[in-house]
């Protein structure tokens, strides 16, 4: 009779690592309905109570003046469409990665990452991908304040997609731990799509424009800045429940919203956008 030995097969894996971010859903995405009444008379005068309508600024010129300074060559175009710009970048970073190895471009952009804390995510490298966001040129405050389920929230200057602060399973990002350990130099992984992404401030661009600097646009068309303003850190309490605020900019000299990165958690977006998110798609 043949002894059988049972084999226990040990996993020992960095886990967590492999971010499946298409599919995550916003779990604190609660969005409010708006209300807002209105009632027409016979005699033709429209007259309404609470439907404030907020007139918005076509600010599709300070757009393609910030992508076209930036100068990315990953990002083909930056045109305007109706009421939208349309951004098509093929998602490749402009910056050394440990995520180049396995790749097209290995041979001029892999590096390798030497901190201690880092676990580069088994299987996955950097893939070209053909994106096109599609974010309102003239952005304004939602009355509901949504997530748009996925994982993808905006386009970072560099051409790079920016992504919330969920990891696979819906577990929120925290600093130090998890996904996050698997982030290279400049915040950034892919996916096991391949798709590399930012759910962190990308500090290739702002070690290079300043911390102060504007480092993209989320989907609903309001700029992101980085983790500076005027000189001051910025942190979730100067924010609100978007991550974001209502100041000039060097950009926009008469004052817009605009959301910031910070060093802890959402790091870029909070709960859902504050304006009305367009699409992107691959
Ligand atoms: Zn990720
Ligand atoms: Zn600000």
């Amino acid at each position: 009779m043949k002894t059988l030995i049972f084999a226990t097969l040990l996993f020992v894996g960095i886990g967590n690592v492999g971010c499946k971010e298409e599919t995550t859903v916003n779990p604190n995405a609660t969005g409010t309905t708006g209300t807002g009444t209105g009632t027409t008379t016979g005699t033709g005068t429209t007259t309404g109570t609470g439907g404030t309508t907020t007139t918005a600024t076509d600010y599709s010129t300070n757009v393609i003046k910030a992508f076209t300074a930036y100068g990315a060559k990953n990002v083909s175009s930056v045109t305007v469409d109706g009421d939208y710009i349309l951004i098509k970048t093929n998602g490749v970073p402009d910056h050394k990665s440990p995520y180049f190895k396995g790749s097209a471009w290995e041979s001029t952009l892999y590096v390798n990452d030497t901190r201690s804390s880092f676990k580069q995510a088994p299987g996955s490298y950097v893939a070209a991908i053909n994106y096109t966001f599609r974010i309102p040129k003239a952005p304004k405050e939602s009355s509901s304040k949504k997530s748009l389920g996925t994982a993808t929230i905006g386009i970072a200057l560099n051409g790079v997609p920016l992504f919330n602060q969920y990891a696979a399973g819906n577990t929120a990002i925290a600093v130090g731990t998890g996904e996050y350990v698997s982030f290279d130099l400049y915040g950034g992984h892919p996916s096991p799509n391949l798709d590399y992404h930012y759910h962190i401030e990308p500090n290739f661009i702002t070690t290079a424009k300043g911390s102060d600097a504007l480092i993209g646009y989320l989907l609903d068309g309001f700029p992101v800045y980085g983790s500076k303003e005027n000189g001051k850190t910025v942190t979730n309490a100067d924010l609100d429940a978007y991550h974001g605020h209502t100041t000039k900019t060097a950009e926009y000299p008469n004052g817009i919203y605009h959301y910031h990165t910070t060093s802890e958690a959402p790091f870029i977006n909070g709960n859902g956008f504050f304006g009305t998110a367009g699409t992107w798609t691959k």
